[in-house]
């Protein structure tokens, strides 16, 4: 069955091979065929089964907007679902929507099947939204057949929901318009073959809505024209606001612009059931500054002649760092207590520097006192995920339609007592959207994204700039910044091998929407100050980790303040200059992916990642 459409983006050609369910498609004579090895399967309690392996009737369709193929797949007398694949007119996008019929128990589906990607030429290359962005050459080296989250849309693993392919110079870009329940799976186990594809998982149990895959295919493009197609989509769906929308709401937005900032905290404690706690090393789990010692530590960034700070701070209540959630308050007793935290905050506030927290509602502690598994996230098997792997010991997940709840608790007891700037709420841009079968509160992953952003909202309504861990795309039209947003391998060790080649993929869409801190640590084979440059980020001039080894905290070269504050001053000139601006283009310069540049509106960024050598120039 053939379907030709002459569109906005010329003549598209969809085939579908009715014997092996293979399509193929021509655009402006450019063809992408499915890949037979990898057929569409759907998975149920019975296991995994072929598309083919259904009956299915086949229908041309033409309607007021574009024209596709419809095919019907039942198995006996029962209709299970359809899938339409249709090209729209006005755009020449090429639409896979999987439509259920029939609730039937299906887990997952697997559909469509990846284009058939086979060559050895450099020139052919995959991009995959993990972490900031990761561009896999097809003949690169290093095997990648799993992604961080099971590849899972809107979590570290896929900031953004959708992936592309180039082949020489046709392209294109495939956008998840559900992305909730979906995940990209990338196989790139050898060099000269990639495939990637989604994975469309149930919703809690059941395969209940419609799912969209759209494709834009490009004659002539690369990675920063599909970026660009990504920006006109999201703008068109009102998935984000830039920092000038975010300021018009916040005015304190301007003031982060050009910041540099702080990570450090004030108390730790690892519970003794906790996988952190160390039996040996009692120091290790308990520890505490004051926060009259951290303030003072801090009046040296004035005297260095630091005019924008952001101090971020952790471990700052009674429990410690990551004990206790929600039930955090008050300010550390033994560190000075609210009249110590006030008087950090002052101090801060008279250098002009700004001061927020960090906080957390998606870790439940069982040791919290007001911890009650009526309000935890619960499986459709009645269960309650739970783990002990952070230093506040067993824990649930709080489920997100309460988290707004104790937001407004919180929130309202800490501004009584101290002024905040900022507040990071942790986790929430990292990990996955949880879904809750409780039918006291059932939740999907959709809606889950919805309630954490209404905490964002909450606060950006109270005056307090929102943060957290990660950037996602969920997250645009209210986060003003984060923790970090670096490169993949920036969170292994600094000799791990690289699963491909970093590329800034979601600064090309959203440089002017979120402010970005970066790591500035110095290693012998790399400085990564020269990301933060080419990005046009904000740079981290002290990061006191956490948790040490993990999130990227490993040993850099030792760096002295002095060196810290001067090297920071060079990416917070930059950061004031192009925050607003959006990223246009970002390239690899003389063949080399160690000589790259970025080109913001007015300014444009080299550097020489094997020399170590960075260039600025006006546009
Ligand atoms: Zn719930």
């Amino acid at each position: 069955m053939r379907i030709t459409n002459e569109t906005k983006q010329g003549l598209i050609r969809l085939t579908l091979d009715e014997t092996i369910l293979q399509y193929t498609i021509e655009a402006e004579g450019i063809r992408w065929s499915g890949d037979l090895n990898v057929p569409s399967t759907f998975e149920d309690v019975d296991g995994c089964h072929l598309f083919t392996d259904l009956q299915v009737e086949h229908r041309s369709v033409e309607n007021g907007v574009g024209s596709g193929i419809r095919s019907a797949f039942r198995r006996e007398a029962t209709p299970l679902f359809e899938t339409f694949v249709w090209i729209e007119q006005a755009s020449g996008a090429v639409r896979f929507e999987w439509i259920p019929l029939t609730e039937c128990g299906i887990k997952n589906v697997c559909w469509p099947e990846p284009f058939d990607f086979v060559s050895d030429r450099s020139d052919w290359y995959t991009l995959i939204p993990n972490g900031q962005g990761l561009l896999v050459p097809n003949d690169w080296p290093e095997p990648l057949t799993s992604l961080p989250f099971d590849g899972m849309f809107l979590t570290h693993g896929c900031y953004m929901p959708w992936f592309g392919q180039v082949k020489e110079e046709a392209g294109y870009i495939a956008i998840a318009e559900t992305p909730w329940n979906g995940r990209l799976k990338v196989d790139h186990a050898a060099p000269g073959a990639t495939s990637a594809a989604v994975i469309w998982d149930a919703s809690l149990g059941s395969m209940d809505y419609r799912r969209i895959l759209t494709f834009h295919f490009r004659k002539e493009c690369d990675y920063n024209e599909l970026c660009r197609i990504y920006r006109t989509y999201v703008m068109e769906h009102g998935l984000a606001a830039t920092l000038r929308e975010k300021a018009a709401r916040l005015p304190s937005v301007e003031r982060l612009i050009g910041a540099a900032f702080v990570h450090t905290g004030i108390k730790t404690h690892v519970d003794p059931d906790s996988s952190f706690f160390d039996p040996q090393q009692s120091d290790k789990n308990n520890h505490l500054t004051t926060f009259a010692e951290r303030q003072k530590e801090l009046e040296i960034y004035e005297k260095l002649g630091v005019e924008r700070l952001y101090v971020h701070l952790d471990g700052w209540a009674e429990p410690g760092y990551d004990n206790q959630h929600p039930d955090y308050l008050p300010a550390c007793e033994e560190a000075g207590g609210w009249e110590g935290m006030r008087a950090l905050s002052d101090s801060l506030h008279r250098q002009g520097y700004l001061f927020g927290i960090h906080d957390q509602y998606r870790d439940y502690y069982h040791k919290a006192p007001s911890y009650d598994a009526d309000y935890a996230v619960q499986d459709p098997e009645g269960t309650y995920p739970q783990h002990a792997r952070w230093a506040g010991g067993p824990q649930s997940y709080l489920c997100a339609t309460q988290a707004p709840y104790y937001v407004r608790r919180n929130f309202q007891e800490i501004l009584a007592h101290v002024p905040l700037d900022g507040a990071y709420l942790d986790v929430f841009t990292c990990n996955e959207g949880d879904e809750c079968a409780n039918p006291l509160h059932r939740m999907t992953r959709r809606e889950c994204y919805e309630y954490r952003r209404q905490c964002f909202d909450w606060l950006i309504a109270h005056g307090i700039l929102p943060s957290s861990e990660e950037v996602s795309d969920w997250s645009m039209r209210s986060l003003v910044f984060c923790h970090y947003a670096p490169y993949a391998f920036q969170l292994e060790t600094p000799d791990a091998p690289r699963k491909g080649v970093p590329v800034p993929l979601f600064n090309l869409v959203y440089h002017d929407c979120v402010i970005i801190p970066w790591m500035m640590d110095r290693y012998p084979e790399q400085d990564h100050m020269l990301y933060a440059l080419l990005n046009g980020g904000a740079p981290y001039v002290r990061r006191d980790p956490a948790y040490v080894g993990i999130d990227g905290a490993f040993a850099g070269e030792e760096i002295s303040v002095e060196e810290a504050v001067e090297r920071s001053k060079t990416v917070c000139r930059l950061h004031a200059q192009v925050a607003l601006e959006r990223m246009q283009e970002h390239h690899f310069l003389n063949g080399s992916y160690e000589q790259q540049e970025t080109v913001f509106e007015t300014m444009r960024v080299r550097v020489d990642l094997k020399a170590g050598t960075y260039e600025i120039f006006e546009v």
